[in-house]
C-alpha cells in the first residue's frame, strides 16, 4: 500500500477509462482532483487512504452492470462532492457498503479511521437492512419519520440519499421488477425525505429517474412532447430573459436571468393532480433571477411586475415566509409578451444554496472550520438559522415544528413482525407496544422479542426494530410494569386490571377468611338468615355481601369479629347447642396458605417465610394477610392487636418459589463469589440478589436472597454450600 504521505506529489491525472456505457469512468483521480478543490491535502489524503481500504474490502465483488463494485461508493462520494460535502462524509460515502457487504466490523473502521465515520457508515447500513413494502399512504409518512428517527448524524440520510441517487442512475442493469421496486420506493420514501430537507438537487433527479423506471412509456411520451415544444419556445424564452435582463440592468440591478425547465416528474404530477392537458402544463414560461441582496428581490420584484403585468393572486413571499425547509424566495406570475403565462422565482445567492442543497449547505467544508463537531451540532445550526429567520420574519405558519420534530423526535418508530409500522412515544417498552396493540395483547404479554432475539420487557425500544409480543393464556399484568412504563394507555389499563384482580382475589380470601371463622362455631355461611346480614350490611354502608368479603379480604375488617356481629351469642334460639359445639371446637381449622393468592397474601420481607416454617398471619388494612415466621423479630410489634392475628398454616402441597435470605462468610478470594453462585445455581435455585455487606482482609460477608421451594430445598442448598472450602460460616437471616 503507498504511504499516504507521498500522496502530496502525485498527478491526480491518468489515463480516461471507457465504462459499461461508453462513457468515460469516474476513478479516485478524478475524486481526489475535485476535493482538492476545497478541501485539504491531508484530507484529500484521508479520502485516498479509504478508497483503498473500500477497493480492499469489496475486491472480486462486482455489480449488476459488471463493473468492480468500488465504482459504486466513488460514484456516492462524487455526489457528495459535488455538493462540497466535509470530508468525513466523503469516507462515509466511500467506505458505506463495507459492513453491510464485507466481513469488515464497525470497529475496525472506528480504529482504522474515527468514530464519526464509523457510526455514519452503520447509520447507513442500518438502513439498508430495513426494507419498505408499499402499503398507505400513512404506512409511508412513518417510514419516512422512522428513518429520520434512525439517524443520529444527518450525514447518515445524506449518504443514503446519494447511494439512492447513484442506485437510481444505474438502475438499466437491474432485472424490471427490481427496478419498479426501487422506483416506487425512491419516490414514495426518499424523494421527499430529500424534500423535506431541502435537498432540491436530489429531489429534482431522485423524482425524474423514478417517474422514468416506474413509468417508462409516460416518461418517454412526455420526455418527447417537451423536447418539441421546446423548439417551438426557444424565441420566446430568449426574448422575454433579455427584455428582463435590460429592464434589470437599467434599474442598476446586477444580478443572473435563468429559463428554468420544470422536471417532468412535476409536470406529470400537475397533468395527474389537477388533470390538465399537456399543452396546458407545458404552456408557462419559467425564469428564475438571482441577486446579491433580499433588498434586491423586492426591487427585481417591481422591475418584472413594471415589464410586464402581473397575474393577481399568485404572488407569494416566501422571503417573509419561509417554507418548512428553510426555502427562500419571492414567487410571482405574469402575462408576458402575445399573453404567455410567466413564472418567476427571485432569491438571492445564499437563498440559492439553501433551495439546492438544503440541511447538506451545512456539512459543506468553509475553510477554517473544524470538522471534529458533534454529530448534531450543524444540524442543530441549521435549525437555529431556520428559528432566527423565522424571528425575524415573525410569526409565520407551520414552520420549522415539522422539520424540528423529524430531526430531534420524541418518538420511536418500530415494525410489528407483520411489517406494521407503530408510532410510539420515545422510552417506550415492548409492554407499550402490547397495549397500544390491543389491551388484551398487554393483558396477556409475557415476553418481547426485539428483532428476533429475547429481551426484557422493560427495555426501551429503538427506532427501526422489528418487535414481536409473545402472549400465554396465562399471562397477567405485573405491578412493576407500572415502573417503567411511559404511555397513558398501557398505565390506566394496567392499574384496572390489577385493581380488578385485587378485588376478585380479596373477596375470595375474605369468604376463606369467614368461612374458617364460621366454622369456630360450626357453622357455614348458608346458616346465616339473609336479613341479619342485610341488617349489619346497612350498618356497615355496604351494597352487597361481596363488599363485606372484600372488605375482609383486604384486612379492613376482621372476620371474627364480623362472625360475632352475625352470629350473637346470647340471641341464637337454640343457641346452647351452638355454642357447646363452638367450644368443643375450639382450635378451628386455621387458613391455609397455597402462595396462590394473589396480591391479598404476601410474605413479609423481614423474615421470608417459606413452606415448612411455623408462620402467623397478621391482617393488615388495605393489604390483606401479612405472613410471618414465628421466629420474626417483629412479631411482638404486632402483639398489641391480637384482634388481627389470622391462624394459618402451609397446604401441603403447596406450589412455587419462595424468597429467602441467606448470609454466607467466605474467605476473601478472587472468584468465590462465583463459585458459590455456581452452586446454588446447581442445586436449581434462582439467585435474586447479592449484596456484599461486609469485606476485610479476610472474610467477605455477603447477603443472598435466593429463591426455594421450602426448607427441605434451602437445607440441602445450605449443605451444598458448606462443603466449599472457603464458606467459613453460612445462616438463615430473619432481620
Ligand atoms: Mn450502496
Amino acid at each position: 500500500m503507498r504511504s499516504h504521505d507521498s500522496l502530496q506529489h502525485i498527478e491526480y491525472r491518468a489515463q480516461p477509462v471507457v465504462g459499461a456505457d461508453g462513457g468515460a469512468v469516474f476513478l479516485i483521480n478524478d475524486l481526489c482532483n475535485l476535493t482538492s478543490n476545497y478541501l485539504d491535502t491531508r484530507q484529500v489524503n484521508e479520502i485516498y487512504r479509504a478508497y483503498l481500504f473500500s477497493a480492499e474490502a469489496h475486491r472480486g465483488q462486482v455489480r449488476a452492470s459488471g463493473e468492480p463494485y468500488i465504482f459504486h461508493p466513488l460514484n456516492v462520494a462524487r455526489i457528495l462532492a459535488e455538493l462540497r460535502m466535509d470530508h468525513q462524509s466523503l469516507i462515509a460515502a466511500i467506505l458505506h457498503d463495507v459492513i453491510e457487504d464485507t466481513p469488515t466490523a464497525k470497529h475496525q473502521l472506528a480504529e482504522a479511521f474515527d468514530p464519526d465515520i464509523a457510526d455514519i457508515v452503520d447509520g447507513v447500513s442500518k438502513l439498508t437492512q430495513i426494507s419498505f413494502e408499499s402499503k398507505a399512504e400513512e404506512q409511508a409518512e412513518n417510514f419516512r419519520k422512522m428513518i429520520l428517527a434512525m439517524a443520529r448524524d444527518i450525514r447518515v440520510i445524506l449518504v443514503k440519499l446519494a447511494d439512492r441517487l447513484h442506485n437510481m442512475r444505474t438502475l438499466d442493469a437491474l432485472p424490471a421488477q427490481k427496478r419498479r421496486k426501487i422506483a416506487r420506493e425512491t419516490l414514495e420514501i426518499y424523494a421527499p425525505i430529500a424534500n423535506r430537507l431541502g435537498l432540491n438537487k436530489f429531489v429534482l433527479e431522485l423524482e425524474d429517474l423514478g417517474f422514468a423506471a416506474l413509468y417508462p412509456i409516460r416518461y418517454r411520451v412526455l420526455a418527447a412532447e417537451v423536447k418539441k415544444a421546446r423548439g417551438h419556445r426557444k424565441h420566446i424564452v430568449k426574448r422575454i430573459e433579455h427584455a428582463i435582463k435590460q429592464r434589470l440592468q437599467a434599474e442598476n440591478l446586477p444580478g443572473k436571468v435563468l429559463g428554468r425547465e420544470k422536471h417532468l416528474y412535476s409536470l406529470y404530477q400537475k397533468m395527474r393532480n389537477k388533470a390538465v392537458p399537456f399543452s396546458e402544463v407545458l404552456d408557462v414560461y419559467a425564469f428564475r433571477i438571482i441577486v446579491d441582496s433580499v433588498d434586491s428581490c423586492y426591487r427585481a420584484l417591481g422591475t418584472v411586475h413594471s415589464l410586464y403585468k402581473p397575474k393577481p393572486g399568485t404572488f407569494k413571499d416566501y422571503i417573509a415566509i419561509p417554507k418548512s425547509n428553510g426555502y427562500q424566495s419571492l414567487h410571482t406570475a405574469l402575462f408576458g409578451p402575445y399573453g404567455v403565462p410567466i413564472e418567476v422565482q427571485i432569491r438571492t445567492d445564499d437563498m440559492h444554496e439553501v433551495a439546492e442543497s438544503g440541511v447538506a449547505s451545512h456539512w459543506m467544508y468553509k475553510s477554517g472550520q473544524d470538522s471534529s463537531n458533534a454529530a448534531h451540532a450543524r444540524a442543530r445550526k441549521w435549525l437555529r438559522s431556520l428559528l432566527v429567520m423565522q424571528r425575524e420574519v415573525g410569526d409565520s405558519i407551520e414552520f420549522i415544528e415539522n422539520v424540528k420534530i423529524d430531526l430531534f423526535p420524541n418518538e420511536v418508530y418500530v415494525f410489528t413482525p407483520a411489517g406494521e409500522i407503530m408510532q410510539l412515544p420515545r422510552g417506550a417498552t415492548p409492554v407499550d407496544l402490547a397495549y397500544a396493540v390491543h389491551t388484551d395483547v398487554g393483558n396477556t404479554c409475557v415476553a418481547a422479542k426485539l428483532d428476533r432475539r429475547y429481551a426484557p420487557l422493560r427495555t426501551p425500544l429503538v427506532s427501526g426494530q422489528t418487535v414481536e409480543i409473545v402472549t400465554a393464556p396465562w399471562g397477567r399484568p405485573n405491578p412493576n410494569w407500572l415502573n417503567f412504563v411511559v404511555t397513558g394507555k398501557a398505565r390506566s389499563n394496567i392499574r384496572n386490571y390489577l385493581k380488578n384482580l385485587r378485588r376478585g382475589e380479596a373477596v375470595e380470601l375474605g369468604r376463606r377468611l369467614i368461612t374458617q371463622s364460621l366454622a369456630g362455631e360450626s357453622l357455614t355461611i348458608e346458616d346465616i338468615p339473609q336479613d341479619r346480614i342485610n341488617s349489619l350490611l346497612g350498618e356497615f354502608g355496604l351494597a352487597d355481601f361481596e363488599a363485606l368479603l372484600e372488605d375482609i379480604g383486604l384486612g379492613n375488617r376482621i372476620a371474627p369479629l364480623v362472625v360475632r356481629r352475625l352470629v350473637p351469642l346470647s340471641e341464637e334460639p337454640g343457641g346452647e347447642t351452638v355454642r357447646t359445639a363452638s367450644r368443643n371446637t375450639k382450635s378451628a381449622q386455621p387458613l391455609y396458605i397455597k402462595g396462590t393468592e394473589g396480591m391479598v397474601v404476601t410474605f413479609a420481607k423481614c423474615c421470608h417465610p417459606i413452606p415448612g416454617d411455623s408462620i402467623y398471619g397478621f391482617a393488615s388494612a388495605g393489604r390483606g394477610i401479612v405472613i410471618h415466621t414465628q421466629l420474626c423479630k417483629n412479631l411482638s410489634e404486632y402483639t398489641k392487636r391480637p384482634e388481627k392475628w389470622i391462624d394459618v398454616e402451609w397446604e401441603s402441597d403447596i406450589q412455587g418459589e419462595f424468597p429467602v435470605e441467606v448470609r454466607i462468610d467466605a474467605a476473601n478470594q478472587k472468584g468465590s463469589l462465583a463459585t458459590m453462585a455456581a452452586a446454588i445455581a446447581e442445586m436449581g435455585a434462582n439467585i435474586e440478589n447479592v449484596v456484599i455487606s461486609d469485606r476485610d482482609g479476610l472474610y467477605t460477608s455477603l447477603n443472598f436472597v435466593i429463591d426455594v421451594i421450602d426448607r427441605t430445598h434451602l437445607a440441602q442448598i445450605i449443605r451444598r454450600l458448606r462443603a466449599i472450602n472457603l464458606v467459613a460460616r453460612i445462616a438463615r437471616t430473619r432481620s
